[in-house]
């Protein structure tokens, strides 16, 4: 959920220093004409730890108009590394300043913290940590920090943003700054900071989400995980399938030697085998999705699982796809081979969904074409394996035959109302506008 305030400009105070950052977030002016803006950004904020992570926070929160005080082991050492605006102190002296705290320090060293229990006691503390692997404690670092200092208001947030995102600023990709706590009133106070510094707050909920929250930044990519094990599944199936019909059987049957072909025409013509494959797999859950509605005449049906998972992954698949096709079409225009050309099967980018499957009927037509004769010919079946090329057909086919159907009018007639709304063996209630244009409502079979 995001949280509802609005963004808005304003002025950089004055003799603020400037280094390396992009301009400022905001502006006075219109934070002064938004009243919920307004207090967030007067107040000041405190920070414990003088490492990369606090020195870009103070800086930003410097910038977006926050009065920064940084509490530090050893502040005269630091204090040169910080904005002038911030006062560089001792860690008591800085919690005594403030209500807001950010703890930019390991949780190896919270318990050093143990002196400040008493001057931290009733403020909120903003947990930005992350762990070095995944699920690496019992509890989270927030949970934890929150049991060491259980007069405090623990927040858990920031941790998804990293030094370097607060030195050049939000973009769009990153903006997104995931908060939970236990308590509203400090998650609300903590998101109006991040909302006043150009952040997007999102409640990630109570203080138990904060495992979760720890464990994103370790994840790497994880809408590609399952579109690249897909991926190299099927290149392994194809390359094995490839190498016992084009080396393993001439050096079988006619005692040809032919291990040259591995490294280079082997994997040629897999790829693009992995790429048709993969481009049919986009749509094909479409499909799938398609005939699970017409079968129960609703779409506020949930999909299972599988399908749900496999709907949120076409994008990866096609990208992949798109990258298998590329990849081949550079491994046939650099080396010469005889039979490069045959293998073309898909050079279009799938971005858009009608591109792509475009690119699917005119690799099918291609390959078809390409292969009806070769199809029916007893030499091309090696160890009793048809071509490569062949089985590669199927997937696509009954896609491309599984569109077509759902194209025939009466189909895509019933398919189009339900994803309307139109539920089977309902009533729906509809507005019909009167002769005199006004509105009535009534009632309806959705039959109709
Ligand atoms: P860092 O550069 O190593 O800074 C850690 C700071 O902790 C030190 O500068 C030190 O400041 C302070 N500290 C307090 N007690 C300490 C003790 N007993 N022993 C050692 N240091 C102590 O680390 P960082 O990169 O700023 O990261 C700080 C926190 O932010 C970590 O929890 C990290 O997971 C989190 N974080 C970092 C990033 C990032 O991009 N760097 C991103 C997200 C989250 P004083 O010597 O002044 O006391």
């Amino acid at each position: 959920m995001l949280f509802p305030v609005n963004l808005s400009f304003v002025l950089l105070p004055k003799g603020m220093p400037r280094g390396d950052m992009a301009k400022p977030l905001l502006g006075r002016r219109n934070m002064e004409s938004n009243p919920d803006l307004a207090p967030a950004a007067g107040r000041t904020v405190g920070i414990l730890g003088s490492g990369d992570f606090a020195r870009s926070l103070a800086t930003r929160l410097v910038y977006s108009g926050f009065q920064v005080v940084v509490g530090s082991r050893n502040p005269k050492r630091c204090a040169g590394l910080f904005p002038s605006a911030a006062e560089v102190t001792g860690q008591a002296d800085a919690a005594k300043k403030t209500d807001v705290i950010f703890v930019a320090v390991f949780r190896e060293h919270y318990s050093t913290l143990s002196d400040l229990t008493d001057v931290l006691a009733g403020k909120i503390l903003v947990d930005v940590s992350n762990n070095t692997e995944i699920n690496h404690h019992k509890e989270s670092n927030a949970e934890y920090l929150a049991s060491l200092f259980p007069a405090c208001t623990v927040v858990k947030g920031f941790n998804v943003i990293s030094a370097w995102t607060l030195q050049s600023g939000p973009r769009d990709g990153n903006k997104q700054v995931l908060i939970c706590c236990d308590n509203q009133e400090a998650k609300r106070t903590v998101a109006e900071i991040a909302q006043v510094m150009g952040f997007t707050p999102v409640d990630m909920g109570s203080l138990s989400s904060a495992c979760e929250m720890e464990n994103i930044p370790l994840r790497l990519l994880p809408a590609w995980k399952i579109p690249v094990f897909l991926a190299l599944g099927l290149f392994l199936c194809f390359y094995t399938y490839n190498f016992i019909r084009q080396v393993l059987h001439p050096y079988i049957w006619e005692q040809k030697n032919k291990f040259y072909k591995i490294p280079v025409e082997v994997v040629n013509s897999t790829l693009p085998c992995v790429a048709y494959v993969m481009l049919s797999l986009v749509y094909l859950p479409g499909v799938l999705a398609a005939s699970f509605q017409l079968h129960y005449g609703t779409k506020y049906r949930r999909f299972p699982d599988w399908l749900d998972q496999w709907l949120q992954h076409r994008k990866q698949i096609g990208l992949l796809s798109f990258f298998c096709a590329a990849l081949h079409a550079v491994y046939s225009l650099c080396l010469p081979m005889r039979r490069s050309h045959r293998y073309q099967l898909i050079n279009a980018a799938v971005k858009q969904s009608t591109l792509g499957f475009i690119a699917l009927v005119v690799s099918t037509l291609h390959t078809l074409t390409f292969g009806w004769t070769r199809a029916f010919d007893e030499n091309q079946y090696k160890f009793y394996l048809p071509p490569s090329y062949t089985l590669t057909l199927l997937v696509p086919c009954t896609v491309i035959l599984a569109k077509i159907f759902f194209h025939l009018p009466c189909i895509h007639q019933r398919l189009r109302r339900i994803r309307n709304g139109w539920e089977k063996g309902r009533y729906v209630k509809f507005t019909l506008p009167s002769a005199t244009g006004e509105y009535s409502s009534g009632e309806s079979s959705s039959n109709v």
